[in-house]
């Protein structure tokens, strides 16, 4: 192979580096260099000299070729200086004095560290231990996890199951504008939410979220009057679950086999009645016929649904007056399941109908975002330390520019 080959290979070609010999073995490859010898200014005194006092071999890990470890003894120059002083010659960063990993290394593990769904898949790929990764990642954490001094004026909030030192539930604040996260909060607590607002919050006006009474509580104490949008999946689960609560109910008392088979068919209730191919309705008109409470339920979920459907693409103006038809519907059935339903609806009503006034902003996208942590959630080990989890949350949507721009 030759040597400059070698060089190349190892992305040091532009370093002025001399290679001097290597030796490959199984799983390892070792590559022996040297600078080529400069004049350079005495850190001390400025004055320029070439003249060596001696050399120090330096063995550093570097990254891997065809997935063989690769170890660099740098053969590092001293320079002796007329004022006396001896200095070590500039790398131009290839490797950091002490280190036992090159540059290069360092920039390639944390990249990967905060791609990857785990410390301990990053430790293996490069060659080193997961503690390692973790100080490499730890060390650099505030970089980017620094919360941003105000917040923009749409922001979403929703809880997740984090699962760290800090609780079970943390509370992501994003963007849905840009898509992204802003920060994840410790807990979900009023108190958190709204010293957090407080802080940062001076410009926010629109708040997107669940039906959480404590989101909606913390958000007007902290906020001046601002518009809360409910999140359009999460007010339209609770008839949903309506619908599923009766069927449940209903299906006791069918026998075995049409219990089980009713409970498979649970999405097939909740599509909308003209999506379904005929004999997926033949099927839901089955169990229907069986029982009048499902019968009417199932009316009052499409009722719904041509409610929503309606209102969220194109008619605007009467959302509220068809709602209120809606719940008299749901009165006149009088299903306990659904009466209850329409019950948080009136609580939320004026966020519900503001999902209507801007149905282009909702919190679907955090979805996404909380199954990405999911994932990161899998791959557990260090990530039960709460600040380590938020900063690999943020970080990991903050390098989504760079592979679009690398793809
Ligand atoms: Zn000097």
């Amino acid at each position: 192979m030759p040597d400059h080959f070698i060089i190349q290979l190892i992305g040091l070609e532009n370093k002025n580096v001399q290679f001097i010999e290597h030796s490959i073995e199984k799983d390892t490859c070792h590559i022996h260099i040297q600078l080529k010898r400069k004049k350079h200014a005495c850190p001390h005194c400025q004055t320029r000299t070439n003249r060596i006092k001696d050399y120090r071999t330096h063995s550093f890990q570097h990254l891997k070729i065809a997935e063989k470890r690769v170890y660099i003894h740098y053969r590092k120059r001293r320079y002796h200086c007329p004022c006396g002083k001896a200095f070590d010659e500039k790398n131009q960063g290839i490797v950091t004095r002490y280190q036992r990993f090159s540059t290069a290394w360092h920039q390639a593990a944390l990249f990967h560290s905060i791609n990857s769904a785990s410390f301990t898949y990053t430790a293996k790929a490069y060659g080193t231990t997961a503690s390692k990764i973790i100080r490499l990642f730890d060390a650099r954490m505030d970089a980017f996890s620094t919360p941003p001094a105000t917040l923009p004026k749409i922001i979403a909030i929703d809880e997740f199951k984090g699962d760290t030192n800090k609780g079970k539930f943390q509370l992501i604040i994003a963007d849905p504008v840009t898509r992204r996260p802003i920060d994840i909060l410790e807990n979900r607590s009023i108190k958190t939410i709204q010293r957090y607002l407080r802080e940062r919050g001076q410009q926010v006006e629109i708040v997107i979220m669940d039906l959480s009474s404590a989101f909606k509580s913390a958000v007007q104490k902290a906020l001046d009057s601002p518009l809360i949008i409910a999140d359009s999946f999460h007010f339209s689960r609770y008839i949903y679950w309506a619908l599923t609560k009766v069927r449940i109910r209903v299906q006791q008392k069918f026998h075995d086999y049409d219990r089980k088979r009713c409970k498979r068919m649970k999405g097939l209730f909740y599509k909308r009645k003209h999506e379904l191919t005929s004999e997926q309705w033949t099927l839901v008109q089955r169990y229907l016929e069986l029982d009048s409470d499902l019968q009417t339920a199932y009316d009052i979920k499409e009722a719904y649904q041509a409610w929503f459907n309606t209102h969220k693409a194109q008619e605007r103006t009467n959302v509220r007056h068809a709602l209120h038809q809606f719940y008299e519907l749901v009165r006149q059935a009088n299903i306990p399941e659904f009466i209850a339903a329409i019950g948080t609806f009136q609580r939320w009503e004026t966020e519900i109908i503001n999902a209507f006034i801007y149905p282009h902003l909702s919190n679907g996208f955090v979805e996404g975002i909380n199954n990405r942590t999911k994932v990161l959630k899998r791959g557990a080990y260090g990530f039960q330390c709460f600040e380590r989890f938020r900063a690999k949350i943020l970080a990991q949507h903050f390098i989504k520019d760079f592979d679009i721009s690398v793809g």
